[in-house]
Order: structure tokens, then sequence, then C-alpha cells
């Protein structure tokens, strides 16, 4: 069932010029909450959740080697009162683990009694991946290109389809959490199609401190969720393999703003964020020790200095240059690269924190088709 919301950006941008203006800003309502007249128990995966309760179900998505059942457990949450369903999803990646522990945290301190609405939590979408720790499914298929799925795909597309069918369907907004991919890290960020309203709002509230528009590629569970009308974002933040406390800390301070400005929870906040709508990957050209001291959150000038790579044989040097002029979102740790590692990943300039003077894709020339840089494995 389709539910998307198209709005044209003069729309979204009247919404957000409202939502700036105002002090203090008026809760937008959602057509959600209102749709919601009775609050009774629902079926969750086969069991019935009664408003109040705390829930821990389990999703059945796969099998092991051993035929044995691999089954997602799935967190519930159902408020006292009426309100919307927000989904947070982790561990799609089996690799990523600071949004794990954002999970397991939102679900640990958030009660029934002050929550309306209802949550439900995946903090391990990709078991098989966890369990290996590895960002893969054990056929090195990446789930997260195969949302919606389907129940007689490939192993990653009869998951994804378990999880989208299980879950994803039941609910009005979506958070996905994600690290960057081996070896590199990100500043904490969220990925947001800011063309819709609703993502807007959700981003803004999260007040992450940086926001990247994206779309995001066909087959990611954002892109999927987005695609059947339901709002979604991905909070990145830190390196895969680590649990990073300010990360995590960040991120579950973004679900209560978020959750706060749907008025399912607490008072949100309005954390203002810095916004790129255009980002570029920096590449290394040979081969060898890759070393840098640059930390995430620079700003970096076009022609700069970002590392050196030596040729651990020769003693050759070559030195990785910023092309661009913007700021340090995501970067590689210090390590051994061929060319083409993409190495350190640019927010640039130009983009209006307040996205009261941004165009439409199809009229801003920062956004020119084939300018952008294809991301290194995003989300
Ligand atoms: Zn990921």
């Amino acid at each position: 069932m389709a539910r998307r919301r198209a709005l044209s950006w003069s729309a979204a941008l009247t919404i957000v010029a409202m939502a700036l203006s105002a002090a203090p800003a008026p809760a937008q309502q959602d057509p959600i909450t209102v749709r919601s007249k009775t609050w009774d128990a629902v079926e969750l995966l086969g069991r019935s959740v009664a408003p109040g309760a705390k829930r821990r179900l389990f999703l059945r998505a796969s099998e092991s080697f051993a035929g044995t059942s691999v089954e997602i457990p799935v967190l519930v949450t159902r408020g006292l009162t009426p309100g919307p369903t927000v989904c947070l999803t982790a561990g799609v990646h089996g690799d990523e683990l600071n949004g794990i522990e954002i999970v397991r945290k939102v679900f640990e301190k958030i009660e029934a009694a002050e929550l309306s609405g209802m949550l439900l939590g995946v903090p391990v979408a990709n078991l098989h991946g966890f369990r290996r720790s590895s960002r893969y499914l054990p056929d090195r298929r990446d789930l997260n290109r195969f949302f919606p799925g389907h129940p007689a795909g490939s192993s990653a597309s009869r998951i994804a389809s378990a999880l989208f069918q299980g879950v994803i369907r039941h609910c009005d907004r979506l958070v996905d959490f994600h690290t960057g991919s081996f070896h590199r890290t990100n500043l904490p960020q969220l990925r947001a199609d800011l063309r819709s309203a609703a993502i807007l709002q959700m981003a803004q509230a999260f007040g992450a401190g940086l926001i990247v528009h994206s779309e995001g590629q066909p087959g990611t569970l954002r892109r999927s969720a987005v695609d059947e009308g339901i709002p979604a974002v991905t909070y990145e933040a830190g390196e895969p393999m680590r649990f990073q406390a300010g990360e995590i800390e960040r991120g579950y301070e973004g679900v209560v703003g978020m959750l706060g400005n749907l008025r399912m929870y607490g008072q949100g906040k309005r954390e203002r964020s810095q916004v790129f709508y255009r980002t570029r990957w920096v590449r290394v050209n040979d081969g060898g020790i890759f070393l840098t001291d640059r930390r995430l959150g620079a700003e970096v000038e076009s022609g700069e200095q970002l590392g050196t790579v030596t040729d651990p044989v020769s003693n050759e040097r070559s030195l990785v240059v910023a092309p661009v002029s913007g700021r340090i979102i995501g970067m590689a740790l210090s390590q051994v690269v061929i060319p083409g590692f993409a190495a350190f990943h640019i927010g640039l300039e130009g983009g209006d924190p307040e996205l009261t003077e941004t165009l439409p894709p199809d009229q801003d020339p920062r956004l020119a088709p084939g300018q952008l840089d294809s991301e290194e494995h995003p989300e």
C-alpha cells in the first residue's frame, strides 16, 4: 500500500519557513495521530501487544547451516495513549555496532507509561553477519541492497522480505542506524531525502548536527521505506566494530528529539543542523601506506594536504590533496590502500542550513548531474 505524500519543493520550503519563523515551534498536525481514534491491543508477529506493554518478539527470517531457525529479535513498547509507530533498525550491516546500542538504550529508557504511540525496534537485523562480525551475509551479499525483498528470492532477498513485511510496513517513521564501513569513520550525520517535508521535519528534529541530502540507493532499507510512503532517515556515526559513547549518546538524544517533535515522548528540541546538499569523495592515486592526522569535522581548503601514501618498498611518497573546500564528514583511518581507495568524504560548502534558499535539484546548479561522485559503501 503506497502512502507516499509527495510534496512540491515550494510546499516543503513553506513548511520549513513556518517552522523556523515561529517560536516556540508549533507541533505539526500529524495525520497518523489523528487517524488513531481507538487505542487497543495490536497483533504483531503472532502476539498481542496491549497498551502499556513492553514485549520482546521474534521474527523468523532465515535458517542456519545446521537448519535451526534464525529469529530476529523485535522490541516493542506500546504507549498508553495513541500516536504514530516509530521504528528503529540497526545491524543491517552485521559489524556496525553503535546503532545496536542506541536501539537497546531507547527501549531500556523509554517507559510505555510515558509514551504516546508505539516503538518497534530491530537491534540486530542481520543476525548472520552479526554472529560472524561481518558486514555481509554468508553468501557475501549486502542485505542493504535487497529491500523490500522477495520471499522466493536470494537469501538476502528473503531476509529483507521477512523484515519488511513483518515489521517495516507497520511503521509510520523509520530510523536506520549505520556506521562507516571497513576502517572508515563518519561524523555523526543523518542521510535524508530533503525533498519530502515529513523527512525534513524528522531530520531537523533529530538534531544530529549534520544532515546530508541523499535519495538513497535503490535496495536500501531507507529508500525502500520511503518508496512505500514511510518517511525514513539513516543515522551514520562512527566506525564499525566499536561501541563509541559519543556517537551512541548523540543517536539516542536524536531519537528522543524526534519523538518529542512527533508529540510521542518528552518535549523534543530544536538544535539546528548543518546541511550539505553535495558531497565528494577524495580518492588516492597510489598504492601503499596511507597515513593521516586529519580529524572528522575539520574544515579544509582546496589544495590542502590531507594525508600521504608511501610505497613501503621504494619509500616513494605521494600526497593526498583536497580537490575542493569543505568539511570532512567521513574518512578512512590510516591503513594500506590501493589506487582509487576512497580516503575522505567532504561536504561541500554552499548549502543553506535553514533550507529557505534552496532550489529544487533540477534547478539547483550545485546539483548538476554528473557532479556528484558516487558514495563509497553508502549505508
Ligand atoms: Zn551500514
